[in-house]
């Protein structure tokens, strides 16, 4: 009899680990159990859809469901997995008609992702507050949005998907407040870059309030009331809640399976559990922070890939190892984007580096050649060695912000300093960089800034 692996949850992660199991074993069965019927969708494009950019949401597939069952995959779909028996090696999973059967497994992947997170609000359960997530969520705000045709809107949660749904529903007309606990939104990038993205939200119509945490949401008539300490108020017919998620574990913890940071699933850099013969990746396991050498709760769909490919591996005989992640993120509001990877000031020092950040502004390509604009980055390095620790950038959407911010993940990731970063022999033409690149003009400015403080390098 063929061994059978066995995989709970059918998106970034479980496909991925899907699809590399038959690549390196096709010796081994492979069945994926998936809650919905939406296998392998890019719940990542929900916010150009929902904002009208995309039209067909079967378009956000990856890949069609038959696709990935003629690579030889088996997709149980509609199918909840409810328990699991490790010592049996089965999983108890209950059709949408609440028929159960048993599935025997010798090596099973949890990618059982993340839900929402439900921050301390009264009020949520109400019509007209959504949350985003699955592709059933982003249908239940597209009928909203069809049947209702709210006028108004508001946000909570000024984070990346926060950001990409305030645009998106400023496209669908809609008028947008963005309300975000901390004092700038997009937290993930320092505070002056933060500002400049609540400059572009605000140059499209967003009423954008920071330093406000929601406390309630309550009905009057047609509108929902928003509001928070000292008699903050908003009122709109819709309500969108991003703030964040958290690790869906249940299902591993009921099985035996260790968790860590947020309650999520504790893996190696094999993507092992605790567990023989249990592996898991993406959203619903800690991260191997590759910078900070320990484990973090890093949830995004690169990560989630990356770790589905090596779980799908080593769960099929394989000796792959995650490289870990370095927080690299980018976001698109408006004709803005911002990105950054590793490690800012303030994290660098909690992390015993002794951290140096500089920021400036650098042309995208030449001046004279059309259409050229400015990017703002901040790099940060550590003066005693000279390392690279991390990098922002915001910048118009024409002036390739993720793929430099991709050139610092990868300086990053092979542990660079900022001067062997400022050598590397970059691309130039005119009208797409300049002969210094601006990544590399961001490292010489903080070598300069370096030497005229404490750094030798
Ligand atoms: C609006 C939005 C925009 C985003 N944009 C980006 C972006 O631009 N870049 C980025 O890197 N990331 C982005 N993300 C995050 C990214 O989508 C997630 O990191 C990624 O989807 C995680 O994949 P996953 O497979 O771990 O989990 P999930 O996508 O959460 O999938 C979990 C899967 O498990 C299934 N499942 C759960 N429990 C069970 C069960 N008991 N039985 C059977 N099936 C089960 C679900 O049906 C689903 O198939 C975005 C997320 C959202 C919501």
């Amino acid at each position: 009899m063929m061994a059978r692996l066995l995989i709970i949850g059918g998106s970034d992660a479980g496909i991925s680990a899907a699809l590399r199991a038959r690549e390196v074993n096709p010796a081994w069965e492979v069945t994926v159990v998936v809650a919905d019927r939406y296998p392998n969708y890019s719940i990542c494009g929900l916010p150009f859809w929902l904002g009208g950019e995309i039209p067909d949401w079967r378009d956000l597939a990856h890949r069609k469901a038959e696709d990935i069952e003629a690579l030889g995959i088996d997709l149980l779909l509609g199918h909840t997995a409810r328990t699991i028996d490790p010592t049996a090696k089965t999983a108890r999973v209950v059709d949408e008609a609440g028929r159960s059967k048993h599935i025997p497994y010798d090596s099973l992947v949890f990618g059982t992702g993340a839900v929402p997170a439900r921050p301390p609000v009264e009020g949520l359960e109400q019509e007209g507050v959504f949350f985003l997530r699955m592709m059933g969520d982003g249908f239940a705000l597209r009928d909203y949005l069809a049947e209702q045709s709210p006028a108004s809107a508001v946000v909570v949660g000024g984070g990346y998907i926060g950001l990409e749904m305030a645009e998106a529903l400023i496209h669908r007309g809609l008028r947008v407040t963005l309300v975000e606990h901390l004092p700038s939104v997009l937290a993930t990038v320092d505070p002056p870059l933060g500002a400049l993205v609540r400059e572009g939200l605000n140059g499209h119509g967003a009423n954008v309030v920071t330093g406000v945490a929601v406390a309630s949401i309550d009905r009057q008539g047609h509108h929902l009331v928003v509001a928070g300490p000292e008699g903050f108020q908003a009122k709109a017919e819709l309500v969108l809640v991003a703030t964040g998620v958290r690790p869906n574990a249940d299902l591993a913890i009921a099985a035996g399976v260790e968790t860590g940071q947020w309650g999520a699933i504790r893996v190696s850099r094999a993507m092992e559990t605790n567990v023989p013969h249990v592996y898991a990746a993406g959203d619903c396991v800690e991260t191997h922070d590759r910078l900070m050498e320990r484990n973090a709760y890093v949830p995004l769909g690169s990560t989630a890939h990356k770790q589905g490919r090596v779980a799908g591996e080593n769960a099929v005989g394989g000796q792959a190892t995650f490289g870990g992640t370095l927080g690299t993120q980018v976001v698109k509001v408006f004709e803005m984007v911002a990105g950054r990877t590793g490690l800012r000031d303030d994290k660098a020092r909690e992390a015993g580096f002794d951290p140096l950040t500089v920021q400036l502004e650098a042309w995208d390509h030449k001046v004279y050649y059309p259409g050229a604009h400015k990017l703002h980055v901040r790099v940060t390095g550590d003066r005693q060695t000279g390392r690279l620790l991390g990098a922002q950038i915001v910048g118009h959407r024409t002036a390739e912000v993720s793929k430099r911010v991709d050139v610092f993940a990868t300086a990053l990731f092979n542990q660079m300093t900022v001067r062997a970063l400022s050598d590397v022999d970059l691309s130039y033409t005119p009208p797409l960089s300049t002969p210094w690149d601006a990544v590399q003009v961001a490292a010489q400015a903080w070598m300069k800034c370096g030497r005229e403080g404490t750094l030798e390098t």
